[in-house]
Parts: structure tokens; C-alpha cells; sequence
């Protein structure tokens, strides 16, 4: 009995191999089990998969070619995974053009993205804006910052004379986005701003409507979007391994502790526990689905009406239906920890992510298994990819522009109208 060795080069990361012959071994099904001889793999830059089918079991010529055109029909998804992995692990050699960014608001999340943008090759923190001058010096020294690219919350217009920075990225309160960014865009400069982009919908189509009469960009710190493992359980989702998707559930929430901090202040969050981390929810049953809703139902509860004041929402349960007839059931809260939670229920399958949407690394299993992928810094992948959206026209695996956002904020709005008129609100998106 003879036999064939099948010889498939990837160029990719050591730390992607298992990976690579897990979808490999997912081929086993174009050949029946006892044909596979020996799978092994060899790794150096490249990877060389080699598969070995026993001969015997093509008893014919017409079956033979059956399955090796159904492989190569399979191959090209096996190329196009590898692609994704490589892409998002940013080891490469990177000699293009660099996106020049300097960060608006130097407070947590800021020096986040600061910390991890230092391990970016195609962006660069090259400025600074705050009302702090304390903290611009501490960021100048830390960052290598030069004086002609700080700026404070009354002068960043003049940014519009500095040909040194491309893009602002502004990581404020939340009701501060709409004004800045609408300034940042007058001043010519690429706008990334974070979620929620503003507090309503109309707030937020002003910004798109900003930014495309500047002729700049608009992008928005949707981070779980080029998140390894939520990208593969959505490439299972298009690519029909999951079957009809029936239901979506996203529980996101933390205990949140000191009273007086903006985030309970409604004139500067815009609201509560929804517009801070309820968005994870609203915004990746979008993703996980694959569809706008078209209703919504919501609920809130509050236990402290002190510290979750009027306009405040401690906790919301919201629910969404979808074209196709499938449902998701969500919670937002502020009042509970260990909450970030996804689960996908299809047809063929199912996915369930925990943590989902956290700084990771993210955990997941699908019908299929672990999803076993390297962890990567969100941030750093994030301002990367937002570099290559904005320099070279790349587009992402899911939208992350100024549209996307306003989405999100439609969702919202109709979420605030549901409680308060106590009904069913139809959406359409
Ligand atoms: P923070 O309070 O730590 O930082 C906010 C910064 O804005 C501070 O430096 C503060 O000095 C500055 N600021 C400017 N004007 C202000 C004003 N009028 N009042 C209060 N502060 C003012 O908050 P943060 O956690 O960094 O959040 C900032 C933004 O980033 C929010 O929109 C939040 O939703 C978003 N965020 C996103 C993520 C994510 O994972 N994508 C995570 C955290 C926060």
C-alpha cells in the first residue's frame, strides 16, 4: 500500500504552530480518519506541515480528486487563518510610514495606551494635551516628548501648525469627546477618540459629520476587535462553522468604588454603567451576531440611589431581537464583579468567552475547544492596525470608524428610552 505526503508551507510566528495544525487536523475531515498516516510539523521562519495519506483509500481515481480539489478549497482558509495570526502578532520587520499620535487626557486609560504604544512599529506617541503641567513634564521625560508637541485643553487648536502629528487620540470623559474631537478635526488632524465615542447618537453623527467635512478620519478604541480569539470565533460565525447563530448573552460589570469620580457624574459619562462597559455588551453582540438588532427591551434596577444618582444607571438588563429571529440578553452594571462574560449559542455550535472583553488574556472554548491564541497587548495591535487604517486605507476584520460608534450610541439611546417608556422600541440601524 502506497502513500503521499501532503507538503504545506506557512510563513509564520513559532508561537502560532499549534494553532496552524489545529485547523490542520480540522482537514482531517476531507480524508477519512484511519487514512491519516502521520501529521508532523517543522519549524523554523517557516512551517512545514506535513500531512500523509494513505493511498489505499482513494480506491479510485475520481474519489482521489474529489477530495484533493475539496483541499484545495480548504487550503485557502488555512492560508488566510495564518495571515490573521501573523498579522495581529506584529513581530514583523516594519519600515513604512509611522503614524504620529499625541494623546488628549494623560489619565488611566491614557497611560495604558502610552505604556503599550511603545511596542508599536507602524504608531508613535510623539505629543501630549492636558491641563496638567506637572503630568506633561512627567510624560515629556518618560516618552521623550518634545516642548513644541504639548499642548493644554485651551491652545491644542494650534496642533493644526504642527506638521509633526497626524492623528489626536482622545481619551477624556466621556462628554468631552464631541467637543474635542470636532476641534481636533478642524485642526486638520486625524481623530481616534474612545468609547463611547459621545453620549448620544446625535452627538456622534456630529463628529462623523466633522471629521468628513476636515477630510480626516474618525476611528473609534473598539479594541476587542482585533482580538485574536474573538476574531476566530467570528471567522467560525461568517464562515457557516457555527450554523445559524439562535442567541447572544453578554454580562459586563465591576464594582465600582470611589463616589466622586466622573464616572458618576451624568454631565461628564453622559450616564452610567451603559455608556462605560454596557457598550462591550451592546457592541459585541453586534460582532458575535453578525447583525444590527432591530428592537430592543430594557430594565434598570438601582440599590444606591446616592451613589448612582438621577441619569446615573447602576444596573440595566437589556435585551435585543435580530433580523434572522435570533436574540441576546444582556446585563450592564456597576454594582457586581467577575462579570465579562460571552456566550454565542448557534445552531452547529456555540462559543463562550470569559473573560471577554477585559485587557486579557481572553479565554474561550467553542464547540470545537480551547481557543488556544497567543495573547497580544490590545492596545499595541489596536494603534498598529489604526495606523495602517489611516496610512495605507487598510481595512479592519470589523468596523471601527465614527459609523460604527454611532451604532452603538442609537443602541444606547434606544436602551434609555426603553426604561423610561416602560416598552419594546424598534431600532433601525
Ligand atoms: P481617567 O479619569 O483615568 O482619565 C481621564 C483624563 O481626562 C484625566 O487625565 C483627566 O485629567 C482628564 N480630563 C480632562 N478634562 C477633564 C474634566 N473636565 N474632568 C475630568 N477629567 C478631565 O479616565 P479613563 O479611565 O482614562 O477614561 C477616559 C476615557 O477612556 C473614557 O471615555 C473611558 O470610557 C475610556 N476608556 C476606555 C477603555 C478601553 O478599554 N477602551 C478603558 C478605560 C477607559
Amino acid at each position: 500500500m502506497g502513500s503521499l505526503k501532503l507538503l504545506f508551507f506557512q510563513q509564520h510566528q513559532h508561537s502560532d504552530v499549534f494553532t496552524v495544525l489545529n485547523r490542520l487536523i480540522s482537514l482531517y475531515k476531507i480524508f477519512t480518519k484511519k487514512s491519516i498516516l502521520a501529521i508532523s510539523a517543522h519549524c523554523c521562519n517557516t512551517i512545514l506541515l506535513i500531512l500523509t495519506i494513505k493511498l489505499a483509500v482513494m480506491n479510485s481515481r475520481r474519489n482521489f480528486l474529489q477530495k484533493m480539489s475539496t483541499l484545495a478549497i480548504a487550503l485557502p482558509l488555512l492560508n488566510k487563518y495564518s495571515l490573521a495570526k501573523t498579522h495581529f502578532t506584529h513581530k514583523e520587520k516594519y519600515d513604512g510610514p509611522v503614524l504620529r499620535v499625541a494623546i488628549m487626557g494623560l489619565g488611566s486609560y491614557g497611560t495604558r495606551v502610552a505604556e503599550a504604544m511603545k511596542d508599536c512599529t507602524k504608531a508613535k506617541l510623539v505629543g501630549v494635551i492636558s491641563g496638567t503641567p506637572a503630568k506633561i513634564k512627567d510624560w515629556q521625560v518618560k516618552y521623550n516628548i518634545p516642548e513644541k508637541n504639548c499642548y493644554n485643553y485651551e491652545n491644542f487648536d494650534a496642533i493644526k501648525n504642527n506638521p509633526d502629528i497626524d492623528a489626536v487620540y482622545i481619551i477624556t470623559p466621556n462628554a468631552l469627546h464631541h467637543d474635542q474631537a470636532i476641534r481636533v478635526a478642524a485642526a486638520g488632524k486625524h481623530v481616534i477618540c474612545e468609547k463611547p465615542m459621545a453620549i448620544n447618537a446625535k452627538e456622534g453623527q456630529q463628529m462623523v459629520d466633522a471629521c468628513k467635512k476636515a477630510n480626516v478620519k474618525l476611528l473609534v478604541g473598539y479594541r476587542m476587535h482585533f482580538e485574536p480569539k474573538t476574531l476566530e470565533v467570528i471567522r467560525m460565525r461568517r464562515e457557516g462553522e457555527l450554523g445559524k447563530i439562535l442567541f447572544f448573552q453578554g454580562l459586563c460589570g465591576f464594582k465600582i468604588g470611589d463616589p466622586t469620580q466622573w464616572r458618576l457624574n451624568k454631565e461628564l459619562s453622559g450616564g452610567g454603567s451603559l455608556m462605560d462597559i454596557g457598550i462591550y455588551a451592546i457592541n459585541g453582540s453586534r460582532y458575535m451576531v453578525g447583525e444590527e438588532p432591530v428592537w430592543v427591551t430594557a430594565e434598570a434596577t438601582k440599590t444606591d440611589a446616592v451613589k448612582f444618582k438621577e441619569g446615573v444607571d447602576e444596573t440595566i438588563q437589556f435585551e435585543f431581537g435580530f433580523p434572522s429571529g435570533a436574540v441576546a440578553s444582556c446585563l450592564s452594571t456597576y454594582n457586581m464583579n467577575n462579570l465579562d462574560r460571552f456566550f454565542l449559542n448557534a445552531e452547529k455550535g456555540f462559543a463562550e468567552m470569559q473573560p471577554s472583553t477585559g485587557y486579557g488574556p481572553i479565554k474561550g472554548r467553542t464547540n470545537k475547544g480551547e481557543l488556544n491564541f497567543p495573547h497580544v497587548t490590545h492596545q499595541t495591535v489596536q494603534m498598529d492596525e489604526m495606523a495602517g487604517i489611516i496610512l495605507a486605507g487598510k481595512q479592519p476584520p470589523i468596523p471601527i470608524d465614527g459609523e460604527e460608534a454611532v451604532k452603538d450610541l442609537k443602541i444606547i439611546d434606544a436602551i434609555y428610552l426603553a426604561i423610561k417608556k416602560g416598552k419594546k422600541i424598534d431600532l433601525q440601524l
